[in-house]
């Protein structure tokens, strides 16, 4: 999917596939949060949830 290539400037609301902002030379990021892995998208939420859990106990 070349969508995750889009990226876009906070600032100007302005897509770009350049880590930078064409028009204010900022940073650009993805519109979507990145997936650590497409087969296990809440992997992440799930290991700091077993953090937590190791922490309160
Ligand atoms: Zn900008």
């Amino acid at each position: 999917m070349s969508s995750s290539l889009i990226r876009k400037c906070k600032a100007c609301s302005v897509y770009t596939l350049l880590p930078e902002c064409p028009q204010c030379k900022g940073p650009t990021s993805t519109p979507h949060p990145a997936r650590y892995s497409p087969m296990d998208p809440y992997a992440r939420y799930r290991r700091a949830l077993m953090q937590e859990i190791r922490i309160k106990s």
